[in-house]
């Protein structure tokens, strides 16, 4: 039986290291929740959780069930950031001390009910139109709620990552107005990692730091925790007219040396994966040349000194970013760190 296999490297310990450096980024008085959906952006949530617990301040999940199974291991306050829509569901965030955000009116039937240490998060629209209730609702929050002060008003930029952005100031402004019309002393959280990366003046009681705590985005503090790599099991010289792949999309000019790697669009490689695109074999860059197929990808290696079957061929991770992989092919690290599938291999290290 062959154990070739493509492989997921984690090391937890830069994880730890980018939560220190984003907290560094903002004042001491703000809150650090770590944002661990998507099993903590394919990292593996309990495993990940262990490892800094005593230095994060709150979690944030999207689905109910991350958040029940997350509650088996922390202590901490646990924010379910989908809400909830039902009496069951309330029955098992109260079971659990999961709190939650209410960012539509239908949600509004659970403000008049509060179980014992739960904290509302309300969640206003500041103009990203996508989740959170219109500044007009807030008004109703203000008549079923009696909102208390460790509860927090939040929202969520569309255009954090784009700081000369116009929308920034108009949400900025619109979250003033939000925060001045409910006429109490909440608290108050806006940014997400670029948030706090570009406008770390807004921190105010809570950040909700995210992709940068894996990694994802360019920031000379910030570490890439995950290393994506798997093993050339077939080398093959072509011939200058030569065609390579599903639909022959690459074709050979002059003679060729090309390595195919036991890595696919059923690891986690996105299929429509751009030819140049480039990965690292014994160090050195080579350019993906043809289609990616399910199981493999074909790489142009004529450059490269002493490659044989068995080198390892690593996609993103140190030395070669996740987030160039993704500009190459107009992607986002967040979607390539969540689409790696089950049968890659997760292994723990610490480099
Ligand atoms: C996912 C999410 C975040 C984290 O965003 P990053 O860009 O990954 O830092 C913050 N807030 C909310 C509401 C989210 O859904």
């Amino acid at each position: 039986m062959s154990s070739i296999t493509a492989e997921l490297l984690i090391d937890l310990s830069k994880i730890k290291k980018n939560i220190c450096s984003l907290k560094s980024l903002i004042g001491k008085d703000s809150n650090f929740m770590a944002i661990v959906k998507s099993d903590a952006y394919g990292h593996d949530l309990k495993k990940l959780i262990v490892r800094i617990d005593d230095i994060v301040d709150a979690y944030g999940v999207v689905r109910l069930d991350e958040a029940v199974s997350l509650r088996r291991h922390t202590q901490k306050q646990i924010l379910l950031m989908q809400g909830i829509y039902d009496d069951l569901e309330w029955n098992i965030v109260k079971d659990n001390s999961i709190n939650f955000v209410v960012h539509d009116p239908i949600q509004f039937k659970f403000l008049k009910k509060r179980y014992p240490g739960q904290k509302f998060w309300i969640k206003v629209n500041t103009g990203m139109n996508r989740l959170g209730i219109s500044l007009d609702d807030l008004k109703e929050v203000l008549q079923k709620a009696h909102l208390q002060n460790d509860d927090v008003l939040m929202t969520h930029l569309a255009c954090a990552d784009i700081p000369d952005d116009e929308l920034n100031l108009l949400q900025f402004a619109n979250f003033e107005k939000a925060f001045s019309q409910l006429n109490c002393p909440i608290q108050r959280s806006i940014l997400n990692t670029n948030g706090i990366i570009n406008f770390p003046q807004h921190a105010y009681d809570w950040v909700r730091g995210g992709i940068g705590m894996y990694g994802g985005v360019h920031h000379p503090d910030l570490e890439t925790a995950m290393t994506f790599r798997s093993q050339i099991i077939s080398i093959r010289d072509i011939q200058p007219g030569d065609r390579v792949g599903y639909g022959g999309r690459q074709q050979a000019k002059t003679k060729m040396k090309i390595a195919n790697v036991y890595v696919g669009y059923a690891d986690g490689v996105p299929q429509n994966s751009i030819d140049g695109t480039k990965v690292l074999v014994n160090d050195q860059y080579a350019p993906i040349f043809g289609r990616v197929s399910m199981d493999l990808i074909s790489v142009d290696i004529s450059k490269i000194d002493n490659c044989k079957v068995g080198d390892w061929v690593v996609l993103w991770g140190d030395n070669i970013s996740i987030n160039k992989f993704a500009e190459t092919n107009s992607l986002i690290s967040y979607e390539l760190m969540t689409k790696i599938s089950p049968r890659v291999k997760k292994i723990f290290v610490e480099l």
